[in-house]
């Protein structure tokens, strides 16, 4: 299948469209289509947010088309930056200024104080308006340090186990990852959401699932 991808964050496309390719389907970028906008993330959840950028390139390219909203929430900070993650620093985008400013936030507080999850929500919005998002998650901590290279955003500073996001090979952040996870649960229910007498046919327009704890 065909999908447009509602990003204009490189190491997110990537990732999205690595993972979409892996499982057959095609995926084309917002910008690969020619589309240049930014949409206002004016929602205070993940869900909301993902819901907003995934229908704004719909409504345009005609095209089922994929969102993700994504951050991290660290437990010591009451899940900030959250929904801010992109601009925790004051501005957009900047993935160094975030981890500086994460890093001092959470100072010399011992490592089982410096509990956090990624979360990623992942729309997938139909042009007949009907979208089905899923939700993943990631369990991990604060280092006290940047480590790997890999990756983007605040991969080199959140660990999972004793490696960070940013020291896994492409293949093992997408196992594990919240994206990963998300994007997987996606792919389990998408052929029957599209099925107009399928299973979701009853489920009314916007469904989102959670991964079973
Ligand atoms: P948004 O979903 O466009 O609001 O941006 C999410 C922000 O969260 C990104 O700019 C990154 O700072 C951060 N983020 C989301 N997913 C990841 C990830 O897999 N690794 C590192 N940072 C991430």
């Amino acid at each position: 299948m065909v999908f447009a991808v509602a990003s204009n964050n490189p190491g997110k496309l990537r990732e999205i469209q690595r993972i979409l390719d892996a499982s057959g389907h095609i995926a084309k970028s917002q910008r690969e289509l020619g589309y240049d906008f930014e949409v206002e993330e004016t929602g205070t959840t993940f869900e909301e947010n993902a819901r907003l950028k995934a229908a704004a390139l719909c409504e345009r390219s005609g095209l089922p088309t994929i969102a993700d909203d994504s951050g991290l929430c660290v437990d010591a900070l009451d899940g900030a930056p959250g929904v801010y993650s992109a601009r925790y620093c004051g501005r957009h985008g900047d993935d160094e200024a975030n981890n500086d400013k994460l890093l001092a936030a959470l100072g010399d507080l011992p490592r089982e104080k410096r509990s956090a999850r990624f979360v990623s929500a992942v729309c997938l919005w139909l042009p007949d308006g009907r979208s089905l998002t899923a939700m993943g998650e990631c369990p991990g901590w604060v280092g006290f340090e940047r480590r790997g290279t890999n990756g983007f955003g605040y991969d080199p500073i959140f660990y999972v186990g004793e490696k960070s996001y940013a020291e896994l090979t492409d293949e093992e952040k997408d196992g594990l990852s919240h994206r990963g996870k998300a994007l997987a649960l996606l792919e389990q229910a998408m052929e029957a959401f599209m099925d107009p007498q399928g299973e979701f046919s009853g489920a009314g327009t916007q469904v989102t699932l959670r991964e079973k704890k």
